[in-house]
């Protein structure tokens, strides 16, 4: 008898989980049936969109950050390019705009989304004197907006948490530094991070060596504020403390999917509620959630959504074969933090253990460094491109890193000693 599997979203978890698992149905199990449902034509490469602004060689046009998203549908996967209406978990049954799929097992990866009208003021100004690079236009139009920009306080703002991409405000105001340092402009600019976290990212040592370098570069940080309103001068947080600006880039609030709050399965906000270690949806059976739309207390990372992809494969194949899920998922994130001027901090962690220094991705040899700024680092940063679209996305194995997070490498007696 045939199994039909539903994923939901063509972003990268959606696209690497439909890989995974037409490749596995070739091999053992034909009796699947794989369709994947999404309505995105081009796929962006998200990490591209940090570069666009600065006009990073190769990262310069949208077409050097997208592809087709049919370029990554591999052989065995029906795509469907409709918009999803509605999900109901009772009768197995998800609507489209043209019509009604059934499924059998159910995977959710639509990812979430930056809301502009979320704050007083910003609207109005959005494209203007306020920008983003969340998104691929808004990336584009900072390029303007920081080609024009002579200098005077640019502050970066995190309205609240949890966005995507935790550290890429970070990386993003020190590019800015290396950017205005090469177009002379960097003495007559004040550079401010505003964030509603307690310093530079959330992890208490990853958190101290950020927040010392961006002392280092003369880049100011404004803790424990979130955003509350935006005016031409300044922006606003909810205590009613102001903080002037002349270039103003922000990360919006981000919000899941309704989709997911409509069927019953999300905390209010459109994130899925999901048992962190299995990625079972809590609230239906024959469900399962990765990427963005979950609300596992790991980072919003492609990175996330590569590793739980395979753990995911891995619960779905149980349960059709009637096993339980195993609890397998340990919030493991690997990510780059670009530094500037052509060095960057690699990092790796998981729910329990944050990020310490060491090696990766092996003991002694690396080659690439933990929490420390390096070039090799750098290298690494702009080798995930090449990588994400040849290896990642097609869902071919990245040799040395693994769904669950190493330890081998990673200078753990740091910890004992914080204890
Ligand atoms: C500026 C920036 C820099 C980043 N840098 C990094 C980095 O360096 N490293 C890293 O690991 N991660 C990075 N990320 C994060 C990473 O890109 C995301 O975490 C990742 O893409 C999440 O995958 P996903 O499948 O959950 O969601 P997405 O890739 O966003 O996919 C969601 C999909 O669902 C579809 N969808 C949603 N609703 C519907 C609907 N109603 N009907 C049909 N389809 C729908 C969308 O069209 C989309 O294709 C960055 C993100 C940004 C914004």
């Amino acid at each position: 008898m045939t199994t039909e599997i539903l994923i939901l979203g063509d972003g990268t978890g959606g696209l690497v989980v439909a890989n995974l698992l037409a490749k596995q149905a070739h091999r053992e199990n034909p009796d699947l049936r794989i369709k994947l449902i999404g309505n995105s034509p081009k796929h962006t490469y998200q990490p591209g969109m940090l570069f666009l602004p600065f006009q990073t060689p190769g990262y310069r046009t949208l077409a050097d950050i997208q592809r087709d998203n049919t370029d990554f549908i591999g052989a065995g996967i029906e795509y469907v390019r409709e918009r999803i209406t509605a999900i109901d978990t009772t009768a197995r049954r998800v609507t489209t705009e043209r019509g009604e799929h059934g499924y059998d097992w159910l995977v959710l990866a639509l990812g979430c989304r930056t809301v502009v009208d979320a704050i007083e003021g910003l609207p109005e100004r959005w494209g203007k004197r306020a920008h983003g690079f969340y998104t691929p236009d808004s990336a584009l139009a900072l390029a303007q907006a920081l080609a024009n920009f002579d200098g005077g306080d640019l502050v970066v703002d995190i309205a609240e948490m949890p966005i995507k991409c935790p550290v890429a405000p970070l990386e993003f105001i020190c590019l800015a530094d290396d950017y205005l340092t090469r177009r002379g402009l960097r003495s007559r600019t004040q550079l401010t991070l505003v964030t509603p976290l307690t310093g530079a990212f959330t992890k208490p040592i990853c958190n101290e060596m950020l927040t010392g370098m961006l002392a280092g570069k003369d880049i100011k940080v404004v803790p424990n504020a979130s955003l509350a309103k935006v005016t031409d001068t300044h922006i606003a947080c909810p205590d009613g403390q102001t903080v002037p600006y002349d270039l103003l880039v922000t990360i919006p609030p981000h919000e899941g999917s309704d989709l997911i709050d409509d069927a019953g399965l999300g905390d209010g906000l459109g994130f899925g509620l999901t048992d962190k270690q299995t990625l079972k949806a809590k609230k239906a059976e024959r469900v399962f959630l990765l990427g963005d739309n979950t609300n596992v207390p790991t980072s919003k990372a492609g990175s996330v959504a590569h590793f739980q992809a395979e753990i995911v494969v891995h619960n779905l194949l149980r349960e059709i074969a009637g096993r339980e899920a195993q609890p397998l998922a340990d919030g493991h994130a690997n990510c780059f933090i670009e530094t500037g001027h052509g060095r960057a901090i690699l990092i790796d962690f998981n729910y329990d253990i944050q990020p310490v220094p060491g090696r990766f991705p092996l003991p002694v040899i690396g080659p690439l460094s933990l929490l420390k700024e390096t070039r090799l680092n750098h290298l690494g940063k702009l080798a995930f491109k090449p990588i994400y679209w040849n290896m990642l996305l097609p869902g071919r194995p990245i040799p040395l890193v693994g769904s669950r997070m190493s330890t081998l490498g990673k200078q753990m007696g740091v910890l004992e000693r914080r204890h």
